[in-house]
């Protein structure tokens, strides 16, 4: 069914209040709002209204077991709905609104598809001045989880937003490029473990807590599909360009020799440093920026595996980066891209081309 979008431009910096006002409204009445963070852009409704919140799951098909994040405008906000230890509430305050979700024991009743029927709840205060007025004005916690169909490449512009959901949503603000381009890092305060990699990483956590959080394997995506699940999300393949996506793990000046004699039209996204080394090969190049800024190739992630898709090749490669620092969030998202599918020799890869024609 198709319903009426209202497609709205709101400034990302100097949000217009009438503008928010409009967009507030539709949350108030039960409707479903895109809207940017600082991250990506969410698909959200108020975090009370279980029938609202359902239809983000219908919208997204995402799996009823997957909660939502909760998001508000002030840690005060927060402990209504979550059991913050005393010992991590001056911490949080200190560094909110940035781009940090934590689970924690819920402590007001939301509803289940929210929560996905746990004891614990994900709540974060985004930095972004449209998603804080947002939230101000719907006088509500707004759950959301990030605006793209399930399993699709996450949304971080306004226009990528209306190809996804016109029609489909009430509501959705068109504020531009999301300023960091990748999800939340999410950590769970019960244990201080590290549960998704994200753009506030793990040496500012520590600098933040004096405490070093607990990176597992989940951390990194490459956690298998029979490990205890602590956070649901994590066990699903995510992130996925409908083209094949390999991941290239070996040695930089190799990469040429291995995909010269390939005849199927193939892409490679990496840092503008490999893009310029394939490039004299003459195949397709999506460059996501240089090494030397990952913050910038972050930003860049979830555009350059869109756009592969409207290149028509059989498959991509993509760059693997130093797992350091925001590079940690880089790599689980390109692990999860590209379905833990690695090479690091022209043997492997052909096995994985082999593959890919017998499926
Ligand atoms: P998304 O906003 O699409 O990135 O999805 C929200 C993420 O938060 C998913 O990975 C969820 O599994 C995770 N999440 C939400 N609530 C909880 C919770 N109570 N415990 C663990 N993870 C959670
Ligand atoms: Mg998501």
């Amino acid at each position: 069914m198709t319903i009426k979008t209202e497609i709205i431009s709101i400034d990302s910096i100097k949000p217009q209040p009438e503008r928010i006002s409009k967009a507030a409204k539709f949350v108030r009445n039960g409707g479903i709002v895109v809207f940017p963070t600082e991250t990506v852009y969410g698909i959200g409704a108020n975090a009370f209204d279980e029938t609202s919140c359902k239809k983000i799951f219908e919208i997204k098909g995402r799996p009823a077991d997957n909660p939502l994040i909760v998001h508000v405008c002030s840690l005060e906000e927060a402990s209504k709905i979550a059991h913050i230890e005393d010992k991590y509430f001056k911490k949080i305050k200190k560094i909110w609104p940035s781009p940090i979700t934590f689970i924690a024991q819920a402590k007001a009743e939301l509803p289940k598809s929210v929560t996905a029927g746990l004891d614990t709840v994900a709540i974060r205060m985004p930095a972004h001045p449209v998603a804080l007025s947002l939230i101000k004005e719907a006088r509500q916690p707004i759950a959301a989880p990030s605006a793209n169909p399930s399993q699709k490449p996450t949304a971080t512009t306004g226009s990528q937003c209306i190809k996804y959901f016109d029609g489909r949503v009430d509501c959705i603000i068109d504020s531009g490029s999301s300023f960091f381009g990748i999800e939340s890092t999410i950590i769970d305060l019960r244990t201080f473990t590290l549960l998704r990699p994200g753009p506030f990483t793990p040496k500012e956590i520590e600098n933040a807590f004096s405490m070093v959080p607990l990176v597992g394997k989940i951390a990194s995506g490459k956690a298998s599909a029979g490990q205890k699940v602590i956070s649901p999300g994590t066990k699903y393949r995510h992130y996925a360009p409908e083209t094949p996506l390999f991941m290239f793990e070996g040695a930089e000046n190799k990469l040429t020799k291995i995909v010269e004699s390939i005849e199927v039209p193939f892409a490679i996204i990496g840092s503008s440093e490999i893009c310029s080394i394939a490039d004299r090969i003459g195949c397709s190049t999506i460059s996501m920026g240089s090494r030397k800024d990952p913050y910038n190739i972050a930003k860049n992630l979830y555009s350059s595996v869109i756009l592969l898709d409207s290149l028509k090749v059989k498959f991509g490669i993509v760059e693997a980066f130093e797992e350091q620092g925001v590079g940690l969030a880089i790599m689980n998202r390109l692990r999860k891209a590209s379905a833990n599918k690695a090479f690091s020799t022209k043997r492997e890869l052909l096995k994985l081309m082999q593959i890919l024609n017998s499926g």
